[in-house]
């Protein structure tokens, strides 16, 4: 039985080498040595996926426990561990804690370093998923295709482990999606605007990008499942929005689409009202859940992500009557695209999604096939840091520090905004800072990078002021974004390209006092 310990060890020295290949055979060394009802789980907590999913303890909770007096030797095996969160996550608050604070008694510091930042999705290794895959080749002697074929249509690297090295290893790899198991799904890339999405110039697929939760449903004969972004079982919440959504005819189906609160006009509630609708909260006047359904990537007995998303879109008319269809036109026209966008923001929608219609579905990526335009600048970042407020917020944590994703996976800081913010939000800052806090310096409190905020932006300048050499002019605080990993923060590559080289530089020219009053409070 493989300790706990091996893995954090291994997560150390993946980290540790900046090497793909060096980090693939660190981990095919792990993998091979442990027992065949151990791979899943390891194959999980090193992609930051732990087995036992959310346990049900908030950020602070779990920092807070890494201060309780630590093991000294490593002795809890992998399975012991799964055990133990399995226990948490099944008890009530209370009994959790009890639990909680018996297990990290038993971990060392550096398990359990491991562990938290597996559980807080901050795992730095580089390459998670893409890494395991390569050393998942080299343990089973596979195939490299034959293995990234699996976890197209298997969804999570644990479960393309289970296969190749699992108790089933020696059944041929599964090359179909299973239904009523959630799949990672597409994520789109931010754009500057419609000129530059569509600047290809081909015809494109405009549609409506809906501010509500993603759903993904599968349909097998009698039994219908909707799962969230992160593969949670939403089917009960989900239930009211599909009330005569799929064709009776198919027996076989997985859709891609958003659940969102809208009145008889399509015109959407803000997403927290949609958030609070699925888990059962009440519901505006006038207003239901409904389906926006976007893609297909199974019907009747056919897997089709690599079939490119216009003949999906053909299987989707033919599964989902019109009015569960997400509202798009197809064009090569940037003034009917702009039509287009102008009307779904009149109706209260974020923007469009601009997507080629030749593309395949990605399971789990980001790719440029998908590019989300937003007429106000949207980003999703990470807090670094936090400082005191004064004035009308004195003892309030108020200014917050915003970093984009670099390339290594670390985060710079590219501007600060108090804007916002309401009295309600300022003191649940002043709360949650606080416990995820490493140290402080003056009035500034620095934090660990594990809280996404959505932050709005007049513009984006190059600039000297902050180490990015870029700066967010008008930022103001949208929302926290608890659905997001700080590794789906926007990068900073990103907001580089958006800023116009020659654009005056903050530190070289002296800015409008206005715009200073953005950065400092
Ligand atoms: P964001 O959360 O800002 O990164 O935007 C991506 C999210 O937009 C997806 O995860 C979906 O939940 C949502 N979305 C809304 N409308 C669409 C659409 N037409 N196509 C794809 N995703 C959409």
């Amino acid at each position: 039985m493989a300790l706990f310990h091996a893995l954090a060890e291994t997560s150390l020295k993946v980290a540790a080498t900046r090497k793909k290949t060096e980090k693939a055979e660190l981990l095919r060394d792990l993998l091979v040595s442990l027992e065949k009802d151990e791979v899943a789980s390891a194959a999980g907590w090193l992609t930051a996926e732990p087995p036992c999913g959310a346990i049900g303890l908030g950020h602070a909770t779990l920092y807070a426990l890494t201060k309780v007096r630590a093991a000294t030797e490593p002795t809890m095996t992998i399975l012991e561990v799964g055990h133990g969160l399995g226990e948490i996550k099944s008890s009530g608050k209370r009994a959790a804690l009890v639990h909680a604070r018996a297990l990290f008694e038993r971990l060392t510091h550096e398990e359990r370093r491991f562990l938290v930042s597996a559980l807080t999705y901050t795992l730095r290794q580089g390459g998670l998923a893409g890494v395991l895959l390569s050393a998942l080749t080299l343990a089973s002697g596979r195939e490299e295709a034959e293995v990234r074929r699996a976890a197209t249509v298997m969804g999570t690297t644990a479960r393309v482990a289970e296969a190749v090295l699992g108790a089933a290893r020696e059944h041929p790899l599964p090359t179909a999606i299973s239904l009523l198991t959630p799949l990672a799904p597409m994520l789109a890339s931010p754009s500057d605007g419609l000129t530059e999405a569509m600047a290809d110039g081909g015809t494109v697929r405009v549609e409506w990008k809906v501010d509500g939760v993603r759903a993904q449903v599968h349909v097998s004969g009698e039994t219908t499942r909707v799962f969230s972004r992160q593969g949670n079982d939403i089917t009960e919440g989900a239930r009211p929005a599909l009330v005569g959504a799929v064709h009776h005819s198919v027996s076989a189906l997985v859709l891609d689409g958003e659940v969102a609160l809208v009145n008889d006009e399509l015109r959407a509630r803000p997403f927290q009202e949609t958030f609070s609708a699925l888990a059962g909260g009440p519901m505006p006047p006038g207003y239901r859940l409904h389906l926006f359904a976007f893609d297909c990537l199974h019907k009747d007995g056919e897997d089709l992500v690599e079939h490119p998303l216009s003949s999906r879109l053909a299987a989707l008319r033919a599964a989902v009557v019109l009015g569960a269809q997400m509202p798009a036109i197809e064009t090569d026209s940037l003034d009917l695209a702009r039509e287009f966008l102008a009307d779904a923001e009149s109706r209260g929608h974020e923007g469009v999604m601009v997507k080629k219609l030749d593309s395949a579905y990605r399971l789990g990526a980001r790719g440029e096939a998908w590019r989300k335009v937003k007429k106000v600048h949207a980003f999703d970042l990470v807090v670094l840091a936090v400082e005191w407020g004064s004035g009308r917020r004195k003892g309030l944590l108020s200014n917050i520090h915003l970093g984009a994703r670099g390339d290594d996976g670390t985060f710079v800081m590219v501007g600060k905004t108090f804007k916002g913010m309401t009295d309600e939000l300022l003191a649940w800052q002043t709360r949650h800072f606080q416990e995820i806090e490493t140290h402080r310096e003056e009035h500034v409190v620095h934090v660990r990078p594990v809280t996404v905020v959505e932050i709005e932006v007049g513009d984006v300048q190059r600039s000297q002021r902050y180490p990015g050499h870029v700066a967010l002019r008008f930022a103001r605080v949208v929302r926290y974004r608890e659905d997001k990993r700080p590794e789906e923060a926007d990068t900073l590559a990103h907001l580089v390209a958006l800023a116009p080289e020659g654009t005056p530089k903050a530190g070289a020219t002296k800015p409008a006092t206005k715009q200073l009053s953005l950065f400092s409070e």
